[in-house]
């Protein structure tokens, strides 16, 4: 990665911020909500299970899914930030947005808990998305508001799926633990 991008784009879950939600009790609710709506239900993650129920009359179930998820995540938005990159962020002084798989009020209201509203240009969610991470999708459309090319942009993350995602938009990545992780209150 050369270090003259124009853009950094940042994970928010484990990343920027901690979101204390039980996410083995929120798949668990979902697989009831799937099962109860006759839904074919595999051992899969929370965001595959959510993608399995956008189809056709299935609109009920992802309208119940998604309000479980959002609930679960809105209660959680007040967990820590993350010291270390909100000051290497702070130093490093280029615009930020986020991209996250969480809905759009859990990350701004995780943001704005610790003031850090003012620090990101635009938020892209799950909810402004057809396909969440690691699809390029939502990394896109950031590259688009931000008026530059996806190699432009630096992607911190923690997980592969991030990896993944800076890799088929193009962007450069970073391993948040490179920065470094300092949970605080
Ligand atoms: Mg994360």
């Amino acid at each position: 990665m050369s270090a003259d991008y124009e853009v950094v784009v940042v994970d928010l879950d484990n990343t920027l911020c901690k979101l204390e939600v039980d996410w083995g009790e929120v798949k668990a609710g979902l697989e009831r909500l799937a099962e109860a709506a006759g839904a074919d239900v595999e051992d899969e993650g929370i965001w595959p299970l959510m993608e399995a129920a956008q189809q056709p009359g299935r609109e009920p179930l992802l309208a119940d899914m998604e309000q479980l998820v959002t609930e679960a995540e809105l209660a959680g938005a007040g967990g820590p930030r993350n010291q270390a990159l909100v000051n290497w962020l702070e130093q490093d002084g280029r615009p930020v947005s986020v991209l996250s798989l969480n809905s759009d009020a859990a990350v701004k209201r995780a943001l704005s808990s610790h003031g850090l509203d003012e620090r990101v240009s635009h938020v892209v969610a799950r909810d402004h998305v057809r396909r969440v991470k690691p699809d390029p999708e939502g990394m896109l459309i950031l590259a688009r508001r931000h008026g530059v090319e996806p190699d432009r942009i630096l992607f911190i993350g923690d997980k592969d799926g991030d990896r993944e995602c800076a890799e088929q938009a193009g962007t450069g990545f970073l391993h948040v633990e490179e920065i470094g992780v300092d949970w605080r209150r």
